[in-house]
């Protein structure tokens, strides 16, 4: 079992996983250039040498290399009490934040580790790069992890939203006028030439 942190207000975490040639996948979710346009209204969009404006075409680099993509994704419902009475957006922003941060750095190492038991992949994380206290990008000095970068499915074209319902089954719902959602909807992936990989503890 991932040992993703039941942090405080979260009440069961669910977790899902399912495989899809890469082919079908860039032909029916991937949408480079729509992405990298919302990408822009991110505050690591160009700060990051994980996220985009990239130099490299993320379709030649990452998507067109490999025969499958491999999805985990993770559903974390929320306590009762903090879906039906809302919250302060202070609260809110602290919740998210917490639970967000947690859980991308588990579901990070997590994904890296699945890589290195599947020679040959490569790992899409959930998040932006954080490997450096501070990124040389801003700088406009090189990456100095270069071969490090594995960028999140979404920073690379992937319509995560799409994904969730075409693909999982499952809405991505968003904190709305002071409430919180049920549950929170993450995903990470594994690129592989092979249909089966080693899926270490998922689950
Ligand atoms: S490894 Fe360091 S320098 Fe490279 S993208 Fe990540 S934070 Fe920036």
């Amino acid at each position: 079992m991932v040992r993703f942190k039941k942090a405080k207000g979260i009440k069961t975490i669910e977790y899902d996983y399912k495989k899809i040639p890469t082919a079908d996948y860039v032909k029916d979710f991937v949408e480079v250039e729509r992405f990298i346009e919302c990408c822009k209204l991110c505050p690591n969009y160009g700060t990051k040498w994980g996220c985009p404006p990239y130099a490299y075409d993320v379709r030649e680099k990452y998507w067109n290399k490999y025969k499958y993509l491999h999805l985990f994704a993770y559903k974390m419902y929320l306590e009762d009490d903090l879906v039906e009475h809302g919250m302060t957006e202070e609260e809110i922003d602290n919740l998210v934040l917490g639970i967000r941060h947690q859980n991308y750095i588990i579901a990070s190492k997590w994904i890296l580790g699945v890589e290195r038991e599947n020679p040959g992949s490569f790992a899409l994380d959930g998040g932006h790069c954080a490997k450096c206290k501070r990124c040389t990008r801003p700088k406009g000095k090189p990456c100095r992890h270069e071969d490090d970068i594995r960028p999140a499915l979404d920073a690379i074209g992937g319509n995560v939203v799409k994904t969730a319902e075409e693909i999982f089954g499952t809405k991505i719902i968003w904190i709305e006028n002071g409430k919180v959602p049920e549950y929170f909807f993450f995903i990470v992936g594994i690129l592989s030439d092979s249909e089966e990989i080693n899926k270490g503890n998922w689950g």
